[in-house]
């Protein structure tokens, strides 16, 4: 799902917005802006009407942008040579546990082929990497056939045994 992005240049920092003013200038419904405050956005006051400092909605859309901009999609890892999310090469990723719940997954970026890493949760990691082709260390692996490629099938196998 791509994520609109707002245009904070249009923002005048030493101005007071009201949510409405907001919504208008960015031309959205004001609910948006209310899920913005919900998310973190200052207030100056609880008082009627709410006002929003210009600067403070700068910094807000700013930083949002930021962290839209380094989320991975489903299948992707953060490559920290190339500053972006990337694809496993071969689609393939090799899981290390770090706890019965949490682990590592490695792969190697198919751009710059160096290697990525990012820390997974078990029970999300057949959601988070459909089409992947997870490889489980050789201490899970006597609950997988050695002779085929782990499947979210046998993954569910693992689960329930960790
Ligand atoms: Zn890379």
């Amino acid at each position: 799902m791509k994520k609109r992005s707002y245009n904070y240049r249009r923002i005048k920092i030493h101005r007071n917005y009201t949510v409405e003013g907001i919504a208008s200038l960015f031309d959205i419904h004001k609910n948006t802006v209310g899920v913005w405050i919900k998310e973190g956005l200052p207030t100056t006051d609880k008082k009627r009407p709410m006002l929003i400092q210009g600067r403070d909605l700068a910094t807000f859309l700013q930083t949002r942008r930021l962290k839209n901009k380094k989320k991975c999609n489903p299948g992707e890892m953060y490559c920290v040579r190339c500053h972006a999310p990337s694809t496993p090469a071969g689609d393939m990723a090799d899981y290390q546990p770090v706890n019965e719940k949490m682990g590592n997954l490695m792969a190697i970026c198919f751009r710059c082929h160096s290697i990525m890493n990012r820390r997974v949760n078990l029970a999300k990691l057949e959601h988070v990497f459909g089409k992947i082709i997870i490889t489980l260390p050789p201490a899970l692996l006597h609950i997988a056939d050695r002779n085929q490629p782990t499947t979210n099938s046998e993954l569910e196998k693992v689960k329930k045994i960790c």
